[in-house]
């Protein structure tokens, strides 16, 4: 639908938003097909403190991976149903986002080719049998430091990506009135012309602009005029339908787009929008209320040359409402 309105969810403090926990121990799954080596391997690392899992070969890691994340994958090279190499390149695959998994080749093979092919298929680390424990110790300990800063820039990250959603949205919403602003009414409108051109929907616009505003301003100061220009942005917002543009366009002018809707049609809406806004029955301290006058055009693709040409149609006609004598809706008359 277009266009969408604004979401505030995400303006909530960075301090507010729940970090992602950085783990105090690493979960370890050790993968070999032999039973010595792998109760051998399990065995140190869990001396060592960590939390580790075993697994027969590397099917059976893979899906213990998938179905509870490991930190690190200790893994043989030759197993059966699936090898080192496969489920290396799976593990890679998988990691997407926030997620890495450290993965150290524990093999029987020690020729520079192996080692290459293991690093290619996205391993961190290389060690050839006999396991040398301290050796595997120091490269645990050197994996969870990687993988803690590799968890801190993706929290970072996460927070400067909700940041710069947050001062986008943000950008795009006018202060006062809380609807979108000219920026994002004109980006919207660029966007919707070219969708126009290439798939043809039915648009129409209403120009709004509130009438004998200065008066009022003058009479009871810029204060209640802005607080009447709230009310009549949440007056206009109230009458719509979702998926309708509603943009201030400046000063105490408003501007709706109107999917597949006629000129009639339209016209009937902003009725309904003037309508709003007399039942308010804001005082303007000469006997009167506050009213709004508009002016309504239909997206001409054949003869519209872009979307100044069809702002400035529904301007002609607001500038007839203001003449005809204001509060009063006045079709383009194409
Ligand atoms: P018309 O019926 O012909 O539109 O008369 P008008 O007085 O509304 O038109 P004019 O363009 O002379 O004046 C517009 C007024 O809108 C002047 C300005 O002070 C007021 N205005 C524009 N933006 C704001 C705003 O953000 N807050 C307040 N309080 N007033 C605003
Ligand atoms: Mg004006
Ligand atoms: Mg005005």
């Amino acid at each position: 639908m277009y266009p969408t309105e604004p979401n505030f969810d995400s303006t909530e403090p960075a301090t507010l938003r729940r970090a992602t926990p950085i783990p105090s121990t690493l979960r370890v799954l050790v993968v070999d097909d032999d039973d010595d080596a792998r109760e051998l391997l399990r065995e140190a690392v869990q001396m060592m403190g960590y939390e580790c899992y075993a697994a027969h070969d590397g099917l059976e890691a893979w899906e213990m991976h998938q179905a509870d994340r490991m930190d690190v994958i200790v893994s043989d090279w030759s197993m059966p149903r699936m090898t080192g190499m496969e489920l290396c390149r799976r593990t890679r695959n998988h990691d997407e986002g926030d997620d890495y998994t450290y993965f150290i080749f524990m093999t029987g093979f020690d020729d520079r080719d192996h080692f290459a092919r293991g690093i290619d298929a996205g391993a961190d680390d290389y060690h050839s049998k006999p396991v040398d424990v301290d050796e595997l110790g120091a490269q645990l300990a050197s994996a969870g430091r990687a993988l803690a800063r590799h968890r801190r820039l993706a929290e970072r990250n996460a927070d400067l990506r909700r940041d710069s959603e947050t001062s986008f949205r943000v950008a795009r919403v006018d202060a006062l009135t809380q609807v979108q602003n000219r920026l994002s009414m004109d980006e919207d409108l660029r966007n919707l012309w070219s969708r126009v051109m290439r798939y043809g929907h039915r648009y129409s616009l209403a120009m709004c602009d509130v009438d004998r505003f200065k008066e009022y301003n003058d009479a009871f100061g810029h204060q209640k005029g802005d607080d009447v220009l709230q009310r009549i942005a949440q007056t206009i917002r109230d009458a719509l339908r979702e998926g309708d543009g509603h943009y201030r366009y400046g000063g105490e002018e408003f501007v709706v787009v109107l999917p597949e809707q006629s000129l009639p049609q339209a016209a009937a809406a902003m009725e309904r929008v003037r309508a709003a806004v007399e039942g308010l029955a804001i005082p303007t301290g000469r006997g009167t209320v506050v009213t709004v006058s508009l002016g309504v055009a239909e997206l001409d693709r054949s003869n519209d040359r872009g979307v100044a040409e069809w702002l400035g149609r529904a301007d002609a006609a607001l500038y007839r409402a203001k003449a005809k004598g204001r509060n009063r809706v006045e079709v383009d008359d194409l």
